[in-house]
């Protein structure tokens, strides 16, 4: 019951989002939001293609593409730094750090408030502003480990 009404808050939060960006919420882009957020692997947009063209047969990569761009420039969603192409989108908003396998690349969430709180070092405070901190973890996970 809970779980329902945190999904209709972030859905709430979709629709007033694009409505502030003038982006028009057709079901497409509603259907391709809600596909990203059930996902929990940072996918690619070739991932989530595949994952929707099982339900929408008639879309295209070229809409899912463009349109996890403009959600990610709007700031409904994240793109995960510094992987190169294919690009990886990460619908979690919230504080959080990565654990990623050099092997498969795969790309685990994991929480940690020592993490969010870390200290920004003065040289950077003093040039920048920091809006963001995250904390990415590299080795191999528990499948990759066993091979
Ligand atoms: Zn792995
Ligand atoms: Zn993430």
């Amino acid at each position: 019951m809970e779980i329902q009404s945190e999904k209709n808050e972030i859905m709430d939060v979709f629709y007033r989002i694009s409505k502030e960006h003038g982006l028009k919420i057709t079901p497409q882009r509603t259907a391709i939001y809600r596909e990203l957020l059930k996902a929990k692997d940072h996918p690619s947009a070739d991932i989530i293609y595949k994952r929707i063209v099982k339900k929408i047969p008639n879309i295209s990569f070229d809409t899912v593409n463009r349109t996890l761009l403009t959600f990610s420039k709007i700031g409904i969603t994240n793109i995960v730094e510094g992987y190169g192409q294919p690009k990886r989108y990460d619908p979690d908003m919230h504080a959080h750090h990565h654990f990623r396998c050099i092997q498969c690349n795969s790309i685990i969430d994991f929480h940690n408030t020592e993490y969010d709180n870390i200290a920004v070092p003065g040289e950077i405070n003093k040039q920048f502003t920091v809006i963001n901190k995250k904390v990415v973890l590299e080795g191999l996970c528990n499948t990759c480990k066993k091979r």
